[in-house]
């Protein structure tokens, strides 16, 4: 015979109950089976919720019990055809409903929760989905569990329901074993058992085993009645290597032995309930975990031997709400007992330790339990050793809160070296720092804790590390939706699926921000509508922004810098800091203070992050990643000529077609070439920043302040405001005019030239003739010669467009890609 258990989730809906039944009558047709089922999904919760707003008196609770009652009368009908068999079955349902309404009814009078009401209320949630189940799978017949699970009251057993009461329940095992093997000595083809319910031995209470206790119903009859298999039916395709709700990557295992299954299941892994596994271990009888909703996929198998798939660890689970207490002294080194004290306190306060770590120095302790139960471990350990800590001789107990435990888990463990470096050296390199670790002799699992907050990080860090991720993920901030950015958002959008398909790369776009809102979701925006969004959404600062994005803390995370904000490029550092990479379009940080910008370098460096700034020079034109790649290769770089101003190409282009200097510098303005200010180009300014990162990139120590500066406008005309600037722009006119006319005659054009020669940086108009590279240079296009040691005779030459929405975005974009080493 087999025992088949369906879960919440597999009786959640028309649709899964109605493949429950497929599946049992199935089932079958091969041998008897046992089918436990849970509650409908999600009504065990409300039961609870439902309970605790009656006890505060008054009538709320008269809603929330009308949903219950519906939902299951609702799903009466849609799965129940037979006009007879519903209606007999709504009557008993309708029975069970009343008797629920009149004890909910009761508490909200008395205003009063205790253990035992509650424990008969939640009891209605498998009484009612059973009943269902029986009447609509073929030939079922109805057992009540409560007559032969029994328990008993056990210090160290679950808490009833999952709340937490003093008084514990465990498994009055034997009683229990005997009561299954009589009740079921005559087996019917089906039989239906209500999960998790169960009655006090002694006192015949209405009792339960645990949350998520169904899985441990079924794994009780199954070895009380050496069944040849344990089915545990729920909504995932088999044990996993990590939850899938949490790592999206995850993926099912095939195999898992007993030990590896309750490690797992011990730490958090919510697919089966703990306890389960032990019964049917010791029994040997395999439990095999399939998917109510995709039957055919085989699901994984749980037994005492299985096949070496060769992987050191076999999935890793987490939970929440942990605690660490530590108690130190030196009074502790080499006194034998002291551990026993601490642990025979912790146990006789009904206090779980799941975690132990202890340094070979044995001058500290430290305990891993569970958050609620830190305030009460600390006082008593603080009671036991009040005379120790009296005199010095051991300090009070220090606790830290706010954690979350990680288990990873594999047999294979005990024969591979260098799990434990690989593990701790992917959390090193995520910025993520590991609070407390503790390893078994036995080598099965290496459990370590870590700040709550940095739990998905953690989890999908160590999982891409051990398993390779199914995928890759970039989560992007992007900051500044203008012409680049805008134009950026586009590109993901377009490429997003494309990116996917041929690299496995996820492109995530989780924020965007302008300098006014920010729209923020974990899941990803749809790039659809983000401009929409983005005007509706609430006023952000993106100081506030990058804060979000902090307290996210993103794996992979990329803060995109698309906006020429001295503001936000401050905020870099911060970002760095916790591991986020910066791709930043805004020169202004590669440009600035030198000190600060290595102090960026080193930061990103120190915390696994890249700080990327290609389209500072040139847009979207390779110059950067070049000097960058001739430098590591030990390459020299002796000098570099460069035309970096696309709006000076153009103002003298259109003079040297005989336009007046005063119109052409307009007609730059107008046309978009030029900043609004166009002094910030005639200036040298942007071209002066431009050589100054190219000269830092190459390796030498340069401040815009060191460039010499040829300028070709007189000083003065850069006093005052922009509109004086423009009524004495036409002075110029004269002497540009007959300039440009003898250029003309020579054969010549000028063409604004940033050099920088061995460390020396300079800026300034030169008149350059056909023989010179520069000369046909025309509109934005840019062009940069890098002479170096190896490169000396003939110079490498880069040339293509250096301004302009799309280029300098595909250039962004190109940065963003190299994050995610392809
Ligand atoms: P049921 O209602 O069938 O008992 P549960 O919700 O108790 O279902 O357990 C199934 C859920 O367990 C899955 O939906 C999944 O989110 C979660 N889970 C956590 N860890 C794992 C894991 N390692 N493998 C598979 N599922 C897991
Ligand atoms: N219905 C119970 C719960 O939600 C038991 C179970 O689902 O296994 O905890
Ligand atoms: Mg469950």
């Amino acid at each position: 015979m087999k025992v088949l258990k369906f879960g919440g989730t597999s009786v959640g809906s028309v649709e899964s109950i109605l493949s429950l039944k497929k599946i049992v009558e199935k089932s079958a047709e091969e041998c008897p089976v046992i089918v436990v089922v849970s509650a409908l999904g999600g009504v065990t919760d409300k039961l609870i919720a439902t309970a605790r707003l009656a006890s505060k008196g008054g009538d709320a609770w008269r809603t929330e019990f009308e949903s219950i009652y519906k939902r299951h009368k609702d799903m009466i009908e849609a799965v129940i055809s037979d006009a007879e068999k519903s209606e007999a079955l709504l009557k008993e349902i309708d029975t069970l409903l009343e008797q629920l309404r009149s004890i909910y009814f009761g508490v909200s009078l008395v205003r009063d929760l205790g253990r035992k009401t509650l424990d008969v209320i939640v009891s209605y949630g498998e009484r009612m989905s059973s009943k269902i189940v029986a009447t609509l799978v073929e030939g079922a017949v109805w057992y009540d569990s409560r007559k032969f699970i029994k328990t008993e009251r056990k210090a160290g057993g679950f808490s009833a329901g999952g709340y937490h009461f003093a008084v514990k329940q465990g498994l009055a095992a034997d009683y229990t074993y005997s009561l299954v093997k009589e009740t079921f000595k005559n087996l019917p083809r089906i039989a239906l058992v209500p999960g998790f319910i169960s009655r006090d031995k002694d006192t015949d209470e209405v009792t339960n085993l645990g949350r998520g206790g169904s899985d441990y119903t079924a794994a009780i009859i199954a070895a009380a009645l050496d069944a040849e298999v344990l089915e545990i039916w729920t909504d995932v395709d088999g044990f996993m290597t990590a939850d899938p709700r949490v790592i999206p990557g995850a993926f099912r295992i095939d195999e898992l032995s007993y030990i590896e299954a309750m490690e797992l299941c011990n730490f958090g892994a919510k697919v089966i309930y703990p306890p389960t596994i032990y019964p049917v271990c010791v029994k040997n009888i395999p439990i095999k975990v399939k998917n109510t909703f995709n039957p055919e996929c085989v699901g994984t198998i749980i037994k005492e031997k299985i096949t070496n798939d060769g992987r050191p660890i076999k999935g890793m689970s987490s939970i929440k709400g942990t605690a660490i207490i530590t108690v130190t002294g030196l009074s502790m080194v080499g006194v034998v007992g002291v551990n026993q004290r601490i642990f025979s306190l912790l146990a006789d306060n009904g206090i779980s330790v799941y975690m132990v770590s202890q340094a070979s120095s044995e001058n500290s302790t430290s305990i891993g339990v569970r958050e609620e139960d830190v305030d009460e471990a600390e006082a008593v350990l603080n009671k036991e050793f009040a005379k120790e800590i009296e005199t010095g001789a051991m300090f009070p107990m220090r606790v830290i809160k706010g954690l979350s435990t990680i288990a990873i888990v594999g047999e294979n463990m005990r024969h591979k070296s260098g799990t434990a470096g690989k593990l701790f050296s992917a959390l090193g390199k995520s910025n993520i720092s590991v609070i407390a670790c503790a390893q078994g002799a036995s080598e099965t699992n290496i459990s370590f804790t870590i700040d709550a907050e940095d739990l998905g990080k953690a989890l999908n860090t160590i999982h891409d590390s051990f398993f390779g991720a199914e995928y890759k993920e970039l989560n992007l901030f992007v900051c500044g939706v203008g012409t680049v950015g805008g134009a950026l958002l586009d590109q993901i959008r377009l490429q997003q699926n494309n990116i996917f398909e041929t690299k496995r790369l996820r492109l995530n776009v989780i924020g965007v921000a302008n300098s006014r809102k920010a729209i923020v979701d974990r899941a990803g925006l749809d790039l659809s509508d983000y401009i929409e969004k983005l005007s509706s959404a609430e006023d952000c600062r993106c100081a506030e922004y990058v804060e979000s994005i902090i307290k996210m803390k993103p794996q992979n995370g990329v803060f995109v810098d698309c906006t020429a904000s001295e503001e936000v490029a401050r905020l870099y550092k911060e970002l760095l800091k916790c591991g986020v990479s910066v791709v930043a379009a805004n020169k202004i940080a590669a440009s600035g203070d030198y000190e600060a910008l290595m102090e960026l370098r080193k930061t990103a460096l120190d915390h696994g992050a890249k700080f990327l700034f290609e389209t500072n020079v040139a847009a979207g034109l390779p110059v950067i990643n070049t000097i960058e790649s001739l430098v590591n290769s030990g390459d020299k770089v002796l000098k570099i000529e460069a035309v970096l101003s696309g709006t000076l190409n153009y103002i003298f282009d259109t003079l040297a077609g005989g336009t007046r200097f005063s119109e052409c510098v307009r007609q730059a303005k107008e046309q978009g070439y030029s900043e609004p200010d166009p002094r910030i180009d005639l200036s040298g300014k942007d071209v002066i920043r431009k050589i100054v990162i190219l000269s830092r990139v190459a390796g030498y120590k340069i401040s815009q302040s060191d460039v010499e500066k040829n300028l070709f406008i007189p000083a003065e005309f850069f006093d005052g405001d922009v509109d004086e600037f423009w009524k004495k722009l036409p002075r110029l006119d004269d002497e540009f005019g007959s300039g440009a006319k003898r250029m003309n005659e020579e054969g010549k054009r000028w063409k604004f030239v940033a050099k920088m020669e061995n460390g020396r940086a300079s800026v300034g108009l030169q008149s350059v003739d056909r023989s010179d590279p520069f000369y046909n240079l025309t509109g934005s296009n840019n062009m940069v010669a890098i002479t170096t040691e190896r490169y000396k005779e003939s110079p490498m030459l880069i040339q293509g467009y250096g301004a302009g929405a799309a280029v300098t975005a595909a250039g962004v974009f190109g940065d963003i890609l190299s994050l995610a080493c392809l």
